[in-house]
């Protein structure tokens, strides 16, 4: 098995090469070409898994595909609970992206909200962000969700945990309804799967 075989093309593959990734993981190899299929997806899985490449690469490789040079808005969105999550995948969504021609922003609490604003001004087609920063972001009409296509929550049982679920329902109310969602989870409690019916439409479920 091969990240080619996965449907990927080789514009991304020969990163992947540079980065040293010899095969795709597991969580890999199912959830990339349900992804690329425009499937919907809950998967159960665990950090260290390999997880953040496995939604992060189909989501390049569709908006590459449909660049559009003249969007301001973001047309990816990566919920992360945490300022250190949402600086992570940040950097892998750097990483990975490299030569693509899309850029990227990462918002999280904590640190000034200037600098932040600034960046969505010059136009992110890929957002990291922690709910909390996101939401004041978009009450200060900093951030637009007309175009967006891809929505991932990561870690969605530590958003709960965290006691972030009012804020994810406001920003749920924001977002198109035409998108395509993935939610990614350690574990499957009962708020996790309401949460899961709330934001994916008729998911594919993979695990780890
Ligand atoms: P994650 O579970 O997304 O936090 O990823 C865990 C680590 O595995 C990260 O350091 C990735 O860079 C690395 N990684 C992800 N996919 C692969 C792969 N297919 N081959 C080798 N390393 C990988």
């Amino acid at each position: 098995m091969t990240f080619a075989n996965l449907g990927l093309s080789t514009a991304i593959t020969d990163t992947l090469t540079e980065l040293g990734y010899q095969k795709p993981t597991p969580i890999q190899a199912q959830a990339i070409p349900l992804i690329l299929s425009a499937k919907d997806i809950l998967a159960a899985a665990q950090t260290g898994t390999g997880k953040t490449a496995a939604f992060t690469l189909p989501i390049l490789e569709q908006l590459k595909q449909g660049t559009r040079a003249e969007a301001k808005q973001v047309r990816a969105l990566i919920l992360a609970p945490t300022r250190e999550l949402a600086s992570q995948i940040g950097d892998s969504v750097r990483r990975y992206s490299q030569g693509l021609g899309l850029r990227s922003q990462t918002i999280f609490g904590g640190v000034k909200a200037f600098p932040q604003i600034n960046g969505l001004q010059r136009g992110a087609d890929i957002l990291v962000a922690t709910p909390g920063r996101l939401i004041d972001l978009v009450n200060q009409d900093a951030v637009k969700f007309d175009q967006l296509e891809f929505l991932v929550l990561d870690e969605a049982d530590r958003m709960l945990d965290l006691g972030f679920e009012e804020a994810l329902n406001e920003l749920l109310a924001l977002l198109p309804k035409s998108r395509q969602s993935m939610m990614f989870s350690a574990t499957y409690s009962d708020a996790v799967k309401t949460l899961a019916k709330l934001w994916l439409n008729d998911p594919e479920e993979v695990a780890a």
